[in-house]
Parts: structure tokens; sequence; C-alpha cells
């Protein structure tokens, strides 16, 4: 059982009223944006065109639907593995055992919706999907937190996470307990970090309009039926969910995906198929091995991300932008700048990580630590400290870029990820503080910026 007087960990985000608030907040904001990016004026920080009531948020159909859909990643979660990975060392010396089979999911997943959409299976019928969808993810993810914070409850010691077991309830179900919750072989925080929400994000096509039809044809705003005068609809239609979805409709609207449209689709959809054709890397991501497993990365997961990360070909669809070809050149080079950071500096920490005498790594030259680990101080984390972040920042330039300037919307995602990523940085500098002592400052000292060179 664990122990009930709490870790010695010093309490991030605040302490419990940081994360009671931004439990309220974060949800709050994706509702937000959510809201805004079909809005005339599409304004980060007005007010929403307007507050949405239960009625429209609340739909059983859109739960089972969502629930649909973690159960098909769950399945494809389950299928046979191209390759088994093992996990960082555990405090009891163990190691756990990973599928490694995310892309395949992506592949079949891509290939089901493809075919569901030609067999005419009426997904996207309902123009206030989004919102009750969006809803749905957030309602699991409070039980599903409740249930993960009660498990941890009577898990062992040894499988706490090193910062969620502060003894104060709030906290710890915000920052999760326990650090890889499993019922069998399923990893939930595995499970949930790379695939219902990325593949979500990319992969869901949603076709809309009244002559879709099929699941509920009565508007839930003004309970007339689909195709009438609606007032509020004119603000959510057209209705479509995710990245593809928007590119398949702008193309419905407009004769084509305007080229804007292409090169958004284009970066996520690297992205994400980049992070599972890698998945064995998120081993040794600070998610795993380090945070407990609670609402901040279940919410994270599998709300914020496919909801609040299609923010920029939400607001594509709804606003269009002139890009020309030499501009879209140089924003794909952008993109494929932080790219090759991104992933260099990714792949070479974990394969350093996983094996420090393999050929590509063997000649960096390292710091020995007290823990018998070592760090690495030349390469690319001899350039900054998180090359990483990094490179995943100027991505998110070039994701929003092609968006113009006109407006401040499609930039939330940079300005959010430059505050995670700051934040981000600074905890795990304290946790690699407390973890290797001496060696870190030494390390601080080689290498003196954290992500920006001779900036920051
Ligand atoms: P990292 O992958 O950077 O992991 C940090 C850990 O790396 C440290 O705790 C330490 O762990 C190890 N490390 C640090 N410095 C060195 C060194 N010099 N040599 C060897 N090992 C070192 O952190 P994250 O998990 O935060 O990020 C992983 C990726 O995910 C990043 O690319 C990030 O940008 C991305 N990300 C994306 C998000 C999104 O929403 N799109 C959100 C969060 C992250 P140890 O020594 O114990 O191995």
């Amino acid at each position: 059982m664990a122990s009930p007087q709490g870790s010695r960990a010093p309490l991030e985000f605040g302490g419990p009223l940081g994360a009671a608030a931004l439990m309220l907040l974060l949800p709050a904001t994706m509702f937000h944006l959510l809201l805004v990016a079909r809005s005339g004026p599409a304004r980060l920080l007005g007010p929403p065109p307007y507050l949405p009531g239960l009625q429209v948020l609340w739909s059983p159909r859109m739960l089972l639907l969502w629930l649909t859909w973690l159960g098909l990643q769950a399945a494809l979660y389950l299928l046979p593995a191209r390759k088994v990975a093992e996990g960082q060392e555990l405090k009891d010396k163990s190691r756990l055992l990973y599928p490694i089979n995310g892309f395949q999911a992506l592949m079949l997943t891509a290939l089901l919706v493809g075919l569901a959409v030609s067999a005419g299976l009426p997904l996207g019928a309902l123009p206030e999907m989004l919102l009750p969808l969006a809803f749905a993810a957030t309602f699991t993810t409070f039980i599903f937190s409740v249930f993960l914070y009660l498990k941890a409850l009577v898990a062992p010691a040894s499988a706490l996470a090193p910062g969620g077991n502060s003894g104060n309830p709030i906290y710890d179900f915000f920052l999760g307990r326990e650090l890889n919750p499993r019922v069998w072989s399923f990893d939930f925080k595995y499970f949930c970090e790379l695939r219902p929400g990325l593949i979500g994000w990319v992969c869901w096509a949603w076709l809309h309009g009244p002559e879709g039809g099929g699941w509920d044809e009565c508007c839930h705003l003004c309970g007339d039926r689909l195709g009438t005068d609606c007032p509020v609809l004119p603000l959510l239609q057209p209705q479509v969910l995710i990245n593809l979805a928007m590119l398949m409709q702008e193309a419905e609207l407009r004769g084509s995906p305007s080229l804007a449209m292409w090169l958004v689709n284009g970066f996520q959809l690297l992205y994400v198929g980049d992070a599972l054709w890698h998945e064995e890397a998120v081993l040794t991501t600070m998610d795993i091995t380090h945070d407990g497993f609670g609402f901040m990365l279940a919410f994270g997961d599998l709300a914020w991300v496919p909801f609040t990360y299609s923010l920029q070909a939400q607001f594509l669809l709804h606003h269009p932008q002139p890009l020309g070809l030499p501009v879209a050149s140089v924003i794909c080079l952008i993109n494929a700048v932080g790219y090759y950071i991104f992933r260099g500096a990714n792949s070479q920490k974990n394969t350093f990580r996983k094996n420090p005498s393999d050929p590509r790594v063997a000649d960096l030259e390292t710091i020995p630590t007290a823990t018998g680990r070592q760090l690495l101080v030349s390469g690319w984390w001899g350039m900054v400290r998180h090359p990483n972040y990094l490179g995943d920042l100027i991505m998110a330039l070039a994701w929003s870029l092609p968006c113009g300037v006109s407006h401040l919307l499609p930039y939330f995602y940079l300005l959010y990820f430059t505050a995670l990523l700051v934040h981000r940085e600074a905890r795990d500098e304290q946790q690699c503080l407390q973890k290797y002592g001496l060696a870190w400052h030494e390390y601080c000292r080689r290498v003196p910026y954290r992500i920006l060179p001779y900036i920051y």
C-alpha cells in the first residue's frame, strides 16, 4: 500500500490551488478555442460568440462515439506488435515491456476510416458534433482520472511517481500518483500518450451537412431540424472535426484545399507519423519516466491535444488565407529545420540511453554522474540543454505561419507551447539537479543555454 504520509518532492504547478485552477482553466480554454475558431472575428482574447448550455454539450451519442473510438484504439494496441521494447529501469530495478505498434495502429485507423467513409457511414452529420465530442472526452477524462487515483491508493509504494504522492488529494489527483498504472499488461499512460489523441488529431474525417443525415437530425441549439434557419448554426458550420476533416471540407467548399491547409495538414501529419514511427523514443521521455498518470496527462493526451492542436486547420477553414509559393517554400524550410533538430536530438538521447556504446553515439563526449548514468555534453545536447524543445518550437512557428498574420488565434499553439516548454524545462532541470547533483552543475557550466543558444 502507498504511504499515507506523502513524498517529500517539492510541489509543482502552484500546489493544490494551482492544480485546482488548472483543472478548471484547461477545459475552459479548450472550449473557448473551439467556439472562437469558427466565429467571424476569431478573437483569441475576446469573449466567445455564445455560451453553450448543457443541452448543447451533452450528447449520449457522442459519448458512445468517443468510447467506440477509445475501444478501437485499445483493440489496435492489443494486436501483435512488430517489437516489444523494454522501458527504463524502475525503482525496484525491474523493467516494463511495451508493444511497439503505434504506427501500425495509425495505418489501420486510416484504412478503417477510409473504408467507413467510402461505404457511406454518416460520420459527420451533426454540425454541433465538435462541442459534444470534446465534452464527452473531458467528461470521460474526469471519470478515468478518478479511477486512476483510486487504483493508485492500493498500489505498492514502489509503483508511485516521485511527484504525485504529496498526500493532498487534489494535487495528487491532478499530477498522478502511480507512475505506470497497468491492468495486466495494458499500460494506460503509454496507451494514452500517443494513440487516441494524436491519431484522432490528424485522422478523423468528418463530413458535414444536413444532407449527410443519420445520427440525430435535431439541432440541439435551437431545437429545429437541421437545415432550417437556426440562428446559431452559421457559427458552427461547416462542421468538421480534425485536420483531415478540415482539408476535406475546404475541398468541398472551395473546390480544392488551399496551399495553407495543405501545409498545416502535411506538417502535423509528419509530426504525428514521426511520433508513432519512433514510438520507442517515448519510453525515455519525462512523461513516461517521471510523471505520474493523473488528470494532467490524461486530459492533455485525450482531450487537449486532439481538440486544440487542430486549431490552425479549424481557423483556415473559416478564415482562408492566401499563400504564395515563395512564402510557402520558406515556411517549409522552417519546418524542415525544426524537424531536423527535434528528431536529431530526441533520437540521439534515446539511442544513448538505450545503449551508450552504440556506434552512433559512442564518440560523443559525456560527463559521468554518481548514479552511474552519463550525461551527453556534445552533439545536440552540447548545443543547448533542451535541443529537442528548440526543434519543437521552430515547428510550432511553421504550423502557425500559413495562417497569416491578421489574427493572433492561430498563434495560440506557439504561445501556449512556449510557456509549456519553458516551464517543463525548469521542472526537468530541477529533477536532473536532484538526480545528478554536482554533475548537473558541471553540465550547466559546460552548456550554459537552456533552449535557445545565446538567448535563453
Ligand atoms: P526529454 O526527452 O528532453 O527528457 C528529459 C530527460 O532527458 C532528462 O530528465 C534526463 O533524463 C535526460 N537528459 C537531459 N539532459 C541530458 C543529457 N545531456 N544527456 C543525456 N540525457 C539527458 O523531455 P520531454 O519528455 O519533456 O520531451 C520529449 C519530447 O516531447 C520533446 O521533443 C518535446 O519537445 C516533446 N513534447 C511535446 C509536447 C507536445 O504537446 N507536442 C509536450 C511535451 C513534450 P535521464 O537522465 O533520467 O535519462
